[in-house]
């Protein structure tokens, strides 16, 4: 592709066209100061070194910013790069100007200071300059933008320092300033610089998916014109886009999710005329085609955000069960979140003459400056860079949370987190250990959100050790890489005590003494090393993995004709069932019953379809490799499970009372009358059951439905819940979802 070089009289012409009364004169001046001084260097790229500084011209024109910008932009490397000096500026272009490049020369400028102290001295140099004049760091986000749209040129290391430092600070203080469309390039050019590899998978798996989601956002937006069309409700325009990749990647490894798991991948957005109740109005519309999902809904028309932004946000969830964001605001609205600030310019001025433009800017002035004080005064406290660069992320991202112990030590762990890796966060065996936590004086489950100011103490029982399932709700990676560690080893010693007792029992058949091969290290190694494996111990866990069968073990052992003189071969025993008795023989104690002493056994899981609860009548299923899957002898899976008769053990639940808590979902059928969800929350409630969620419905045929989910510890306790509510004056029948 030939890249066609920009020239001035482009940006000339933007100017002119979005400016009034615009000083050409000194836009023409400033571009041949510029192209006389970088006279003969060059860009990375190979091209003119000028193409840099008029590019970020053309961007800053873009934005609509004043001849004083565009020129500044033209300008703002001469006094970094070349032999000019500020005096020199002062005596052409002004004090407007001079001031101007003289912030960007300021920020640009990197002594030798370690990374933290260089980042915090920019930022903090970057955030007094912007209380003074804003465009300072509009010119500067114009310039990194540009940079980061040309980084292909650069070495990687050099790409993936800048990617992070842009990540770090200038996609927040886009973000601060309400810029949305520069930070989300931003953002986006510095994952696919950052982490290469990634963004290429995921940009694939996105692109793969492209038409089908592209087929679903037309039958979403059409739908939705159609409604507002027959509803005469006023929009511009209705806009279908595909998520971000930087943000969906956030999400992914946020939640831990593949793309297939993701639902809103996708997004609508309607822009209406400028008349917030044009808004309001295409938001009933839409809540009157989908169901809305009450907690995700946000009205920052009502509550604009510091930034200006406004929007409603809702999430609704058509008939396939996929859920999707709404957007809705007005054309005006919709531009300031695009741009942001720099949006004033455009909307304030468009007719104005010059004088009130410096009345508009200088109420753009106070905006900005209440937007970006907090970060100033959070430089005034802290001692060092480092603090203030710490205090300054909390503040543009607010991601981490801050916990505490019950002696008030502070834990810091990233949003999400939960008490487990708060657990693991004070020590790696307290994490192991925990059995439970209280959040101020209160039982709350394993995968509870930290909130900032939470007291959590962490209970903790000896013996007890982690489970598979906390890698559903630990984020950080101390806790995942233990938890994970601890699995594998576990894993690894029952492979090899499962395999030690697989070949003890087929040498048994040959009649062979299991201790002539098993005590026979040499020989063990050997075979060992037959299988490309090292040790003796990996023979014995691969046998246990059910990757190598110990027929073929002993086969390698006697010799070819030995084997078969021994082989007793006449009833066939297949490799299943000798697995499948060694594993009942080894954990159960009996040849049958296995008794499941809660989740925090390592061989049992619970089945996911189903999630049994303490107190059910369970049933487990033995994969191998996995160890037992329990299932509630009600789950549907189990009626195709039963196929594999072999692999059926049965299960009972362990002595003692449950600690543990479970989500159950509850449907209440009720009258169609008002206050029943009132009722049964209240009837919940008063037996102390947490309620994590309730919704209320009116089903076609006029009946009340109410879905709750609660948290219970057994089936004793859901079952005194089941109860309870069934007491409630209305309700018709009450029965547990989900088996
Ligand atoms: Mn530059």
């Amino acid at each position: 592709m030939i890249k066609i070089m920009i020239r001035i009289e482009d940006v000339i012409e933007k100017v002119e066209k979005n400016r009034p009364e615009p000083d050409i004169d000194l836009i023409r001046r400033a571009y041949l100061f510029s192209a006389l001084h970088h006279r003969g260097q060059k860009r990375a790229s190979g091209e003119p070194y000028l193409v840099h500084p008029l590019e970020v011209a053309d961007i800053l024109a873009d934005m609509r910013l004043d001849e004083t910008s565009v020129s500044t932009g033209l300008l703002h490397d001469v006094v970094e790069d070349t032999l000019v000096d500020l005096e020199t500026i002062r005596s052409y272009f002004g004090d407007e100007i001079t001031h101007l490049v003289d912030g960007l020369t300021k920020i640009a400028h990197i002594s030798n200071l370690s990374k933290e102290k260089q980042q915090a001295e920019n930022v903090r140099k970057m955030v007094l300059a912007m209380i003074t004049d804003v465009r300072v760091v509009l010119i500067k986000l114009a310039d990194r933008l540009h940079n980061m749209r040309t980084m292909q040129f650069l070495k990687p290391e050099k790409r993936a320092r800048i990617s992070q430092e842009t990540l770090d600070i200038y996609a927040p203080i886009a973000h601060r300033l309400g810029m949305g469309k520069v930070r989300s390039e931003l953002e986006d050019l510095s994952f696919q610089n950052l982490y290469p590899e990634e963004y290429r998978k995921l940009s694939n798996e996105v692109e793969a998916r492209r038409t089908e989601l592209e087929a679903a956002l037309e039958k979403i937006t059409d739908l939705i014109k159609t409604k507002l069309n027959e509803n005469d409700v006023p929009f511009i325009e209705v806009q279908g886009r595909v998520k971000r990749l930087y943000s969906l990647w956030k999400k992914l490894k946020k939640r831990k999710l593949t793309i297939e798991e993701v639902y809103d991948l996708i997004a609508a957005r309607i822009i209406t005329p400028n008349d917030k109740k044009n808004c309001y109005l295409a938001l009933s519309v839409v809540h009157d085609i989908w169901t809305p999902v009450p907690e995700r809904f946000k009205d920052w028309i009502g509550n604009p955000r510091d930034n200006l932004y406004q929007s409603l946000h809702t999430s609704v969830i058509n008939d396939n069960g996929q859920s999707f964001e709404v957007q809705i605001r007005t054309e005006e609205m919709h531009h300031v979140a695009e741009e942001g600030v720099a949006a004033h310019w455009k909307y304030k001025e468009r007719k104005l003459g010059r004088r009130e433009e410096d009345a508009s800017l200088d109420e753009l002035r106070k905006t900005v400056e209440k937007l970006l004080l907090p970060l100033v005064e959070t430089t005034q406290d802290a001692e060092d860079s480092e603090d203030f660069i710490e205090s300054l992320k909390l503040d543009l991202y607010p991601k981490d949370v801050y916990a505490f112990t019950p002696m008030g030590k502070i834990i810091q762990l990233p949003r999400g987190a939960t008490p487990l890796d708060f657990a693991y966060a004070i020590h790696s065996e307290v994490g192991d250990a925990c059995t439970g936590a209280k959040i101020k004086g209160r039982i709350v489950p394993l995968r509870t959100e930290l909130q900032n100011g939470d007291v959590v103490e962490i209970l903790t029982t000896p013996n007890s050790k982690p489970s598979r399932d906390w890698l559903n709700y630990a984020v950080t990676s101390k806790a995942r890489n233990r938890i994970r560690h601890w699995i594998a080893d576990q894993q690894r010693a029952d492979s090899i005590e499962i395999g030690r007792k697989l070949l003890e029992k087929e040498a048994d058949k040959f009649r062979l003494s299991p201790k002539k091969l098993l005590n026979n290290d040499d020989e063990m190694k050997r075979i060992a090393n037959e299988y490309g494996l090292g040790r003796a111990e990996d023979l014995l866990a691969s046998i246990g993995y059910g990757k190598t069968l110990p027929r073929n073990v002993l086969a390698k052992f006697l010799g070819a004709e030995k084997f078969a003189e021994l082989d007793p071969e006449k009833k066939k025993e297949t490799r299943l069932e000798s697995s499948v008795k060694a594993v009942k023989k080894f954990i159960g104690l009996g040849e049958d019953a296995i008794i499941v002493r809660g989740v925090d056994n390592l061989l049992t899981t619970r089945a996911r379809c189903c999630n049994p609860l303490r107190g059910e009548e369970i049933i487990g299923y033995i994969s191998l490799g996995k160890g037992i899957v329990v299932h509630n002898k009600r789950c549907k899976n189990v009626q195709q499970l039963m196929v594999n008769r072999d692999r059926i053990v049965d299960v009972e639940w362990a002595k003692g009372e449950g600690k543990e808590i479970q989500s159950v979902r509850l449907l209440a059928t009720t009258e169609n009358r008002t206050g029943m969800l009132a009722g049964i929350t209240n009837a919940i409630a008063e037996i102390k059951t947490g309620i994590r969620d309730a919704r209320a419905e009116v089903s076609k045929n006029d009946r009340g439905l109410i879905e709750v989910t609660i948290e219970v510890f057994d089936k004793k306790h859901l079952d005194k819940v089941v109860t309870s509510v069934q007491q409630v004056p209305g309700v018709i029948a009450v029965e547990r979802v989900n088996y």
